[in-house]
């Protein structure tokens, strides 16, 4: 049987990590206490995730429940040429990740200031914002089984790949982050939705914190009026809720009691481990028989990641997530 295939449409970015004991001040030059680079970009971080949790550590490409594409944009510069190597040497599929002359490669700069572990973050999209709806005339031949898109592209892009997706009838992911509020007749190309409580306040247009139950039902109404099927809501340590609106079925998988180091790049391992083990269950995988277990092997996946420090380096093998709660 042909193995599934998931195609992430989105970005690329290293991450320039320095952590100070203080944020300097307006023409200050401070000499920081160590400085990092790593891959990211929520559209490479969730490639990366999917391709992972596919296989075992050490294992070849071939031997992985499904077969994982990214379609992004970088430079033609250093920064560039690593992020797709990185992706390579995860097993991702990189004949659609375009080097576009003249753009620099999407980058972000992170001060992390020690002592409250406060981020701040200075992103340019550089040739991310590049990746334009005239590069994609249609979808990639053969169709993928599955589409996964965030919001770090041009909105016009991901509005243009949608109108595609609805009309080949290819089934999308939707992680609508950074949140933003889209069209309407957006969510018709839409089969699965992932938010965390920010983006699922900001989508819904509820200006209200989520964090006490009494308000979920208001929430959970507007999420559903979307008319999206498969709604995933994700509570950082307090785990995920699963709400299926055709089968009016709700599933709370209470989140994995963990020790954590860094929680930056939970929620993209969430969505690339749901979308995986999803398509291999789709496919018969007898070790996802149920979306339930789908759900569940994908909160403990993310739980692994946020008891690692970095974000495409803590991402979790197929091999070290238990099918089994803890
Ligand atoms: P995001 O990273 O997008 O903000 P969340 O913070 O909701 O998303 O985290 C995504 C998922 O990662 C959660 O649903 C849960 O499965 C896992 N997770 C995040 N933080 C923790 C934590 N402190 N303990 C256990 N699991 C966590």
């Amino acid at each position: 049987m042909a193995k599934p295939i998931i195609t992430i449409i989105g970005s690329l970015n290293t991450d320039l990590i320095t952590r100070t004991t203080r944020i300097p001040a307006a023409g200050e030059t401070l000499i920081t206490s160590s400085y990092d680079t790593g891959c990211g970009g929520k559209g490479a971080n969730q490639a990366v995730a999917c391709a992972r949790l596919s296989r075992k550590k050490g294992s070849a490409a071939e031997e992985a429940g499904c077969a994982v594409n990214m379609i992004g944009a970088v430079g033609d510069d250093m920064f560039g040429r690593d992020l797709i190597n990185e992706l390579v040497s995860n097993g991702v599929g990189v004949d659609g990740v375009r080097v576009k002359g003249g753009e620099k490669s999407g980058v972000a700069v992170i001060i992390v200031e020690e002592e409250s572990g406060e981020n701040r973050i200075l992103m340019s999209p550089n040739a991310n914002y590049a990746l334009k709806p005239s590069d994609f005339e249609s979808l990639p031949d053969p169709l993928p089984d599955l589409i996964i898109l965030q919001l770090e592209i041009p909105l016009s892009t991901v509005l243009h790949i949608l109108a595609l997706a609805r009309e080949k009838d290819v089934e999308v992911l939707l992680n609508p982050a950074p949140a933003a509020q889209l069209p309407r007749e957006a969510y018709l190309a839409v089969q699965h939705l992932v938010v965390n409580e920010t983006e699922a306040s900001i989508i819904t247009g509820t200006t209200t914190q989520t964090h006490s139950w009494a308000l979920w039902g208001e929430h959970m109404e507007r999420l559903i009026g979307l008319g999206v099927r498969h709604i995933l809501v994700t509570l950082g340590a307090e785990g995920v809720i699963y709400l299926d609106t055709e089968l009016q079925r709700v599933l709370r998988v209470l989140g994995e009691e963990v020790a954590v180091v860094d929680s930056t790049g939970a929620g993209d391992t969430f969505v690339g481990a749901y979308a995986g083990a999803l398509a291999v269950s789709g496919k018969g995988c007898r070790d996802f028989p149920h979306v339930m277990h789908v759900v569940a092997f994908a909160n403990r996946a993310a739980a692994k990641t946020v008891q690692r420090g970095g974000v495409q380096s803590a991402i979790p093998w197929r091999d070290e997530v238990s099918l089994e709660s803890t």
